[in-house]
């Protein structure tokens, strides 16, 4: 299922995610934005959340929590298991 994601690294709290969407967006605690709601993603006041997000902290994730234990990565082709491969 997909899910909206805040990276609180990159979130500098400016709220134009909270302005645009207060469906999906609020502050926490610490005045970063924090997804609050994750039903019904796929909206177009989310994606204009996304897209005016000046750092791009906002994104969609694939919500498949066992997805890492779900397969091998010899054989993966997902991003979420990339090593150094240095050799
Ligand atoms: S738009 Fe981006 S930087 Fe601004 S509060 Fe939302 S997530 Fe944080």
């Amino acid at each position: 299922m997909k899910k909206l994601n805040v990276n609180k690294e990159a979130c500098i709290g400016c709220g134009a995610c909270v302005a645009i969407d207060s469906a999906h967006f609020d502050f926490d605690e610490n005045g970063y934005s924090e997804v609050v709601n994750n039903e019904n993603v796929d909206t177009e006041e989310a994606r204009n959340a996304i897209s005016s997000c000046p750092t791009s902290a906002i994104s969609y994730i694939d919500d498949n929590e066992n997805h890492e234990e779900e397969h091998n990565c010899e054989n993966c082709d997902h991003k979420c298991c990339e090593h150094d491969e240095e050799n």
